[in-house]
Parts: C-alpha cells; sequence; structure tokens
C-alpha cells in the first residue's frame, strides 16, 4: 500500500503509517501477542466494506445491501468452522475481550461467579480484573499456577471451584508457556455444574495447526483474537455448540454489539483461508521450535524460565535468579533501545509491582512470519541475553543494534 490518498489528504497522518511500517521493518517485534498479517488480510482489511451496515446476521440482516456482506461473513464463518472443528461460529466480535463479554452475556446474570487465573500469574483482564468490566460485574475469585513449577495446579483448581461454586470457570491464558489439559478444567467445571469457557486468545493459530490440543468439543464455549498466532487481522470470534448457538448470538448483536466491521471480517476470511494451506502448519510447528530454542539460548546465559522451558510460541523469564537489580520494565526499555521490542511481564509469586514487574514475556509468532528459524533465533536470544547483561552499556547496545538490524534487512517484511 502506497498511502498517497492519505498523504494527499493528511501528511501528519501518513507521515506517522509510513514510520509505523518502517518501524515494523526495522526492529524485531517480540510481543507474544503480535503478528504481521498478509499484503492479503491488509488490503481486505482496508476495503469499502468498512462502509456497510449489517446488523444482524448473513441472510437476516436489518439493512439492505448486504449480499456481499453475508458472503464474506458466511466465507469467515465456513472456514473457521473447518480449522477449529468448531459447530456454530461467531466472527463478529471486535476483539478477544468483547467476544468474552459476550459469553458472559450469553450465560450469566450480574453478580454470578466467575472463577479465573489470576492477572499476574497469566491471566487476562477480560477474565474478571477488577480495572475490567468482568470485575465489576462479576463475583471473581482467582487460582493460580504453582509457584515452584510455574505450572498450572488442576488439584488445587478443583479443591478452589468446589468451595466457590463458580458458575463458570475461564481457561486459557495470556502469559503462560505450557500446554493447557482442558479436560482437567473442564472436570472442575463438571464437578461443580460450572460453565467452562476456553480463551484460546493467544494460541489459536498453534490449536487450528494441531501443535496445541484443541478446547473444542472440551469446553462449553472457546473464544479468540484473531490477530495473534493466526494472522487474520485484528478481531475476535466465538465457537460453541449448536444447543448455544442463538444465545451467542443474540449476546454479540445486539446484546454487546452494534453493526459488525464487515471490513475486518474480510480480513478474517481470508487470514482464514490462509491458515487452511498446508504451509500454516508448518509456520505453527516452526513457531514452537523458535519459542523452545530462545527459551533454550536464553538458560545456556543463565536466565530462569517461568515452568523451565515452553510449549508454545512464548517464553517468560523470571529476571529474579539471575538479574535481581534489573526489572522486566528496566529491560523492557533496554531492549527497545536496540530494536527489540518485547513486554516486561508479572511472574508467578511477583514481588515487584505490576507497573515494574519481575519478568519479560517474549514470543515468536511475528518472527516466524517474517522467516526467522532456529539459527536466527539463536542469534535474538544472544543478543537479548547480552542486554540484558549489560544493562546501560551504550558499546554493547550498538553492537546489538547492528545484529538485530542484519537480521532485519534478512527477513524483509511489507516489502
Ligand atoms: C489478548 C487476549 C485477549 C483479547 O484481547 P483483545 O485485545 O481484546 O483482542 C483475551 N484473552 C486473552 C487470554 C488474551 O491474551
Amino acid at each position: 500500500m502506497s498511502y498517497e490518498d492519505v498523504r494527499e489528504a493528511d501528511p501528519a497522518v501518513a507521515d506517522a503509517l509510513v514510520g509505523e511500517r518502517h518501524r515494523q521493518r526495522e526492529t524485531l517485534a517480540m510481543i507474544a501477542s503480535e503478528n504481521h498479517v498478509s499484503e492479503a488480510v491488509l488490503e481486505a482489511q482496508s476495503s469499502e466494506l468498512t462502509n456497510k451496515y449489517a446488523e444482524g446476521y448473513p441472510g437476516e440482516r436489518y439493512y439492505g445491501g448486504c449480499e456481499f456482506a453475508d458472503e464474506v461473513e458466511e466465507l469467515a464463518i465456513d472456514r473457521a468452522k473447518e480449522l477449529w472443528g468448531a459447530d456454530h461460529v461467531n466472527v463478529q466480535p471486535h476483539s478477544g475481550s468483547s467476544a468474552n463479554m459476550a459469553v458472559y452475556f450469553a450465560t450469566l446474570e450480574p453478580g454470578d461467579k466467575i472463577l479465573s487465573l489470576d492477572l499476574t500469574h497469566g491471566g487476562h483482564l477480560s477474565h474478571g480484573h477488577p480495572a475490567n468490566f468482568a470485575g465489576q460485574l462479576y463475583d471473581v475469585e482467582q487460582y493460580e499456577v504453582d509457584a515452584d513449577t510455574g505450572r498450572l495446579d488442576y488439584d488445587s483448581l478443583q479443591d478452589i471451584a468446589e468451595e466457590f461454586e463458580p458458575d463458570m470457570i475461564v481457561s486459557g491464558f495470556s502469559a503462560y508457556p505450557r500446554e493447557v489439559e482442558w479436560e482437567r478444567v473442564q472436570a472442575a467445571a463438571d464437578a461443580v455444574d460450572a460453565y467452562h469457557l476456553a480463551d484460546i486468545a493467544h494460541i489459536t493459530g498453534l490449536v487450528a495447526a494441531g501443535v496445541h490440543s484443541s478446547p473444542v468439543g472440551v469446553a462449553d464455549f472457546v473464544t479468540g483474537s484473531t490477530h495473534k498466532t493466526i494472522r487474520a487481522g485484528r478481531g475476535g470470534i466465538i465457537m460453541c455448540d449448536e444447543e448455544y448457538a442463538d444465545d451467542i448470538d443474540n449476546a454479540v448483536f445486539p446484546g454487546a454489539q452494534g453493526g459488525p466491521l464487515m471490513h475486518n471480517i474480510a480480513g478474517k476470511a481470508v487470514g482464514f483461508k490462509e491458515a487452511l494451506q498446508p504451509e500454516f502448519e508448518d509456520y505453527a510447528d516452526q513457531v514452537v521450535r523458535n519459542a523452545e530454542v530462545l527459551g533454550e539460548t536464553l538458560q545456556d546465559h543463565g536466565l530462569s524460565l517461568v515452568s523451565e522451558g515452553t510449549d508454545t510460541h512464548l517464553v517468560l523469564v523470571d529476571l529474579r535468579d539471575s538479574h535481581p537489580d534489573v526489572s522486566g520494565g528496566d529491560a523492557e526499555d533496554a531492549l527497545e533501545e536496540v530494536g527489540i521490542v518485547l513486554n516486561g511481564n508479572t511472574v508467578p509469586d511477583e514481588t515487584r509491582s505490576p507497573f515494574d514487574p519481575s519478568g519479560i514475556r517474549a514470543g515468536t509468532p511475528a518472527l516466524t512470519t517474517r522467516g526467522f528459524d532456529e539459527d536466527a533465533m539463536e542469534t535474538v536470544g544472544d543478543c537479548i541475553a547480552r542486554v540484558v547483561d549489560n544493562i546501560g552499556d551504550v558499546e554493547v547496545y550498538a553492537d546489538v543494534a547492528s545484529t538485530v538490524e542484519d537480521l532485519c534487512r534478512e527477513h524483509p517484511l511489507y516489502e
């Protein structure tokens, strides 16, 4: 995309858009929730469908002129059903948080009880944090990962469930490096007759490709983001059995949203088609292998990983053992200076604050999209460790920055 028309209409925004393109080309996107969509998804998202009102669902819209909107939404739904093997799919949520909101609206009354993972242990705001609508509307109790192993403790989850008697148990996380055993969460939900929402926001792509086990057919509801490991542009998705189809559709529209973002749904349709190609499995497989190599490289440099490794697309580094004087925020800032963009993150049993936590979270989905293989990931791991070992050393920063530049040049993006 040239942005020629934007430049003519609005040079300030054109400058920012071009600046962002260069930023993405010239830095390493290692925020675990980020990825780079294809040019085809970008084009679909900027199509004339942004003009179209299509409240309702395909074949039952409140407005005329929806024949192409219907076509696009049906394609997105059919492809999602094929990708995840779901009975019923709603592709209208504007984001993963909106998808969760719709599931709560479909199943709970204000004041009902939600049991979810603590945010500082890897949960998500929309699972019931006090600053989020979910924490304000519902009565929330939280479970934690085992502080020693960094892994979910399913027995303790079941004990808390039996004590608290929730109406809904939420699984699926933002900063959990290990495979989730959905059946064990389901067993806890069954024991107390609660709904189970599995929020696979981060791992939608890994689940679609079969490199992470699937909660579809296990949990009552599965929600996801469409812009993380599945490269289908920004948005959300809900999957469920046919028995909940009407409740979910009504909770999305008119319950929680107005008109769907049809241009984004077009992006989802295109991204889902791409994910149905055999190469997508290779991609997802490489994402996980790259995360493993990244983790091993950091460990070789003496850094500690929560759960001592990863099964997924991300690693969570606990800096307290190796670098007690370096906070996650310090590391994030230093790494950004050399062109490695990731985030400071809380770790289980956090002893600092959520605003300046003890860990960093790093993901491989975006770099893998750019073609990074295990060797390149090892170089990236070396770079991260060197910066964390030498906070404030401008000579080291300059050296690492030039390695990052080389890596970016060898793995071009949007050219
Ligand atoms: C990213 C994420 C979401 C959705 O976030 P949005 O920004 O609203 O799309 C939901 N749940 C989890 C666990 C996430 O990591």
